[in-house]
């Protein structure tokens, strides 16, 4: 068997003892005789599993009790109408900060809900930092504030917690669970599971119960959380294959040490990347230090027009879709929480060899 070092922004490299478990109870999950893809999930086996799931997520960051866990379908860009439609109530504004494509594309959608006042943008500098605190303009009277923690296209990722006071929702698609947080500071916290989690058709919703009092009205029924909070999240069929993905990563961070020895991991592999990338002539990264994103990694050639040979090479060398996000352009490299240290090692052997060759 030969498996490339898969350096896909999502859905993204998976844990190799979760595929093989996988792999292993596929046609047979617990001795049901059935595979977890045939199994209802009303019954008791998938309702332990649920349950386990969840009892692992809470460990793994501490979730206190007032806070809702959700496995939600819909992805990331639900929650961009889902957050408004739930989280509004009697207000009419919220406050976005836009660091990258995803936070930009939430205030968009959010704008069909509510007034969104834009407290800061990068966008004029294309999206290569993070605006100071001192210039956001917030609004004491919005109903939430709204930030993306990790902007998987851009390569942004805010290194703090935004200090507001209202309501904190954070878009943490591409960096669950790969640090510590406070799950405290957050009103409502999201993730679409395809990159740091599971695979693609589970989204992971952390919400502080006090906030699901009322919805917009007409408000669908699938996209109120207090429905899902209501039903375990077995409102509707839920995504299981998804779910059972989720519970073995769950395990799998346990087993490693937890959050913060994937914290510890992180940082040591995106040092390790930048570091390179900083000292070799050869090839540059264009977003503001401090801000630097752990989890996807963008950089360019110096010379682009070497873009497609270096693409061309890369995969040739086994290190697959290290091609960015086309709105940017360029290279990137999406190093999660299952990448281990031996690709970062792998990427850099192969970038050192394509500068001495070409530069
Ligand atoms: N937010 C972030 C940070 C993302 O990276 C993505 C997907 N790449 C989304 C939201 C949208 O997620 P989905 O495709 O699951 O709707």
């Amino acid at each position: 068997m030969s498996r490339v070092y898969n350096f896909g922004a999502g859905p993204a490299t998976l844990p190799l003892p979760v595929l093989e478990q996988i792999q292993s109870e596929l046609l047979d999950w617990h001795n049901l005789g059935l595979s977890i893809l045939e199994l209802g999930h009303r019954t008791k086996e998938f309702t332990e599993l649920a349950e386990k799931t969840e009892a692992d997520l809470r460990e793994l960051l501490t979730i206190p009790s007032n806070y809702k866990v959700l496995f939600l379908h819909g992805g990331g860009r639900s929650q961009f109408a889902m957050v408004p439609m739930n989280l509004l109530q009697d207000k009419t504004s919220a406050d976005y900060l836009e660091t990258g494509i995803w936070s930009n594309l939430a205030s968009i959608e959010a704008k069909r809900y509510c007034h969104v006042n834009v407290v800061a943008s990068s966008k004029d500098s294309g999206y290569r930092t993070v605006p100071a605190v001192e210039t956001w303009s917030l609004n004491p009277q919005a109903a939430y504030f709204y930030y993306c923690d990790n902007e998987t296209v851009n390569g942004v990722e805010l290194p703090f917690v935004p200090p507001v006071t209202v309501p904190l929702v954070t878009d943490m698609s591409s960096n669950f669970l790969s640090r510590e947080i406070d799950i405290n500071k957050f009103g409502l916290i999201f993730a679409g599971a395809q990159k740091n989690v599971a695979i693609a058709g589970v989204t992971i919703v952390i919400v502080r119960d006090d906030l699901l009092t009322s919805v917009l009205p007409q408000t669908p029924s699938m996209f109120t959380y207090k429905i899902h909070t209501d039903n375990n999240s077995m409102y509707n069929t839920p995504p299981i294959f998804a779910w059972y993905v989720a519970s073995l990563v769950f395990e799998w961070i346990k087993k490693q040490g937890g959050v913060k020895q994937m914290q510890e991991q992180n940082q040591k592999k995106a040092n390790k990347l930048y570091q390179f990338i900083d000292q070799c002539d050869f090839y540059y990264n264009f977003v503001e230090k401090k801000f630097r994103s752990r989890m996807n990694v963008v950089f360019n050639l110096k010379d682009e027009t070497l873009n497609d040979l270096f693409l061309q090479q890369s995969t040739e060398a086994e290190l697959a879709f290290l091609k960015g996000h086309k709105l940017v352009g360029a290279m990137r490299a999406s190093i999660y929480n299952a990448m281990p240290e031996s690709g970062i090692d792998a990427l850099i052997n192969f970038m050192t060899d394509f500068a001495k060759r070409y530069g």
